[in-house]
């Protein structure tokens, strides 16, 4: 049942979050079984999706008949009810679906849906707003958190590393980052190596810890 190739997935929750959700696996040939209380949300979504279902999820004869338990993969894309998000994370525990991905608003949600089972927990509104105060206060383009404490962050090349080699710059000694990949005016992004040499005006991708990363960039 857990098949790698079995590109079938549960969305609970059309609102804004699940049908984005559900219409890109859509488009990257998933087969998507959508699911709402509302029948005007599923109605939007009627044509788009390869099934979809009027339902109230808590219900567990509901989720039965649906089949719920022949799926592999169930998104909870049910943010602000939090009551539904979680007894609704409990029966897709409980009727065995091996993997469960659930949508919290906040830590705390987030960690009573892993107490009661849910194997990946995303925070988009907690994690896109780290991330936007990490673009604001610093100055990177770009910038995502991988891990607790480890980060790659986009960034313009700064003048200190300008002209060398990277293995002549020993950038990795000074800041603690490597330097993955380089992007010259008017090209694409390229690996970097230890014989990549920066220009002014070059972006450049980098990783390291968090503080590292933004200590970099802040060299800038
Ligand atoms: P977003 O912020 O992504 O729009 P919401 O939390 O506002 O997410 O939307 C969640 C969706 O889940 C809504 O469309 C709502 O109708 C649906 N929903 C809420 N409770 C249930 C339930 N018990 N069964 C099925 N769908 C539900």
């Amino acid at each position: 049942r857990d098949r790698p190739d079995d590109k079938r997935v549960l969305v609970i929750g059309l609102g804004r979050f699940g049908s984005s959700l559900a219409l890109e696996l859509v488009n990257r040939g998933w087969e998507v079984l959508g699911l709402d209380s509302n029948p005007r949300l599923v109605q939007t979504y009627a044509d788009a999706l390869t099934h979809t279902v009027v339902a109230d999820v808590t219900d567990e004869e509901a989720l039965k008949q649906i089949g719920a338990a022949q799926y592999a993969r169930a998104v909870v894309a049910i943010g602000s009810h939090l009551e539904e998000s979680i007894l609704a994370t409990s029966l897709l525990v409980d009727m065995g679906v091996p993997s469960i991905w659930a949508k919290a608003t906040n830590r705390r949600h987030g960690r009573i849906l892993e107490q009661v089972g849910a194997d990946h927990v995303v925070l988009p509104e907690h994690d896109m707003g780290e991330r936007v105060a990490h673009l604001l206060s610093g100055r990177m383009l770009d910038y995502v958190v991988l891990d607790a404490g480890f980060a790659l962050g986009k960034t313009r090349a700064p003048r200190s590393l300008l002209g060398r080699t990277l293995r002549e710059t020993r950038v990795r000694q000074q800041y603690g980052i490597t330097v993955v990949s380089v992007k010259r005016v008017g090209a694409s992004f390229t690996y970097a190596t230890q014989e990549t040499v920066l220009h002014k005006g070059d972006v450049i991708v980098v990783a390291g810890r968090t503080d590292d990363v933004e200590r970099f960039a802040e060299s800038t």
